[in-house]
């Protein structure tokens, strides 16, 4: 087993998002509200322009590319709007007037993507996993070689399935990694754009996380508003206006956290012991179920239920009681999800492995 993560507090913190960070970033985030760079100023009140904060930023930019192993050529911007205005911001920048996007849809998140990018130009939906649910993910698929780029989920935090594998794909591959970013080893060069939304596993809510390869952007023949063209932002080094100065200061100390105690080899080997136990007690167990195909599970959202729907709330007071927080499905699901991002320690889930052994004991 590998060594404790500590948290700040002794509840268990299953939340979806924003999620469970380390302790040891909330202290030194704390501190630097106060004092930071013992300039005797806090971070919150001095310029993004001054040297202090440019090194953050630099900094932050220059872990992603790192982290994710991206070749030169790849620019990195930490925006503001959520995942949600990539949404909209990728097809305004990468789809080309006369051209289509693919889509696959594999739930809720790429749903509203595909949404976004119909109002923008010609999107087809290439496959679904929506016939059940969006319980596993759609494989085999055929891609057009003539889209502008193909766009997928990598891990679909409500439904609790993830792509164990990425698609070969000769056009450019755009992903949504709002939920899995950081959690495994990925080669970043597969990916023309990756996106992600801080909040889940990378840092607090309020920044987006964008890297895009630069020789596909300015072909589209679009107008667009200034703020939503990554060129701009690109030409501006990620500081066209004011950005969101804590939450890249945050998510650049949980990126330092990570590198230094080993990087995505190591994470991604904690997140499979942590994945491995619960799914292990969650099919032993009498009384629970998964509710996805077991090929595609979730390594970071893991949705399950009671067989006995009539149990669920005496479960959730159980839970509540060993102090298990965050632990309700979301409403499109139901059940329970566990989501184990990074800064979980595996005791956590040990303690939610219990908890579920102590109702099959009493209860089963
Ligand atoms: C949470 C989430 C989003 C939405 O993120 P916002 O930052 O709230 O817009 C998008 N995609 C995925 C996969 C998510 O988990």
């Amino acid at each position: 087993m590998i060594s404790n993560i500590p948290t700040m507090t002794k509840v268990h913190n299953f939340s979806a998002g924003p999620g469970v960070l380390p302790a040891e970033v909330l202290k030194e985030a704390s501190q630097a509200v106060i004092n930071f760079n013992n300039l005797d100023l806090s971070l919150l009140e001095i310029s993004h322009r001054g040297k202090d904060f440019i090194d953050v930023m630099e900094e932050a930019r220059s872990l992603v590319k790192e982290l994710l192993g991206l070749p030169s050529g790849y620019s990195v911007l930490f925006l503001g709007g959520g995942a949600s205005l990539q949404f909209g911001m990728v097809p305004s920048n990468l789809l080309r007037a006369n051209g289509h996007a693919a889509y696959v849809n594999t739930g809720v998140w790429a749903s509203k993507a595909i949404k976004e990018s119909k109002i923008i130009g010609n999107t087809k939906v290439i496959a679904s996993s929506e016939d059940k649910n969006f319980n596993y993910i759609p494989k085999g698929f055929s891609i057009p070689n003539d889209a502008d780029y193909l766009h997928i989920t990598s891990n679909n935090t409500i439904y609790g399935t993830q792509y164990q594998e990425f698609p070969d794909c000769s056009i450019p591959l755009v992903c949504d990694m709002s939920s899995d970013i950081f959690s495994r080893k990925v080669d970043g060069s597969k990916f023309a754009l990756i996106y992600a939304g801080a909040q889940k596993n990378m840092g607090p809510a309020g920044t987006t996380m964008v890297a895009v390869r630069e020789d596909l952007l300015g072909k589209t023949e679009r107008k667009m508003l200034t703020m939503l063209d990554y060129s701009e932002h690109i030409k501006a080094d990620s500081m066209y206006n004011t950005p969101p100065v804590y939450p890249i200061y945050v998510s650049m100390l949980t990126m330092k956290w990570l590198k230094n105690n080993g990087g995505l080899s190591w994470i991604e080997k904690l997140n499979n012991e942590k994945a491995a136990l619960l799914y292990n007690e969650i099919d032993r167990n009498s009384m629970f179920e998964g509710t996805t195909e077991i090929e595609d599970r979730s390594k970071m959202n893991v949705t399950f239920v009671l067989k006995n729907a009539a149990l669920e709330a005496e479960f959730a007071k159980w839970a509540k009681e060993a102090n298990l927080s965050g632990l309700p499905g979301h409403r499109s699901v139901g059940g329970f999800r566990a989501s184990l991002y990074n800064a979980l320690p595996i005791e956590s889930v040990q303690a939610l492995v219990d908890v579920m052994r102590a109702f099959e004991a009493k209860l089963g």
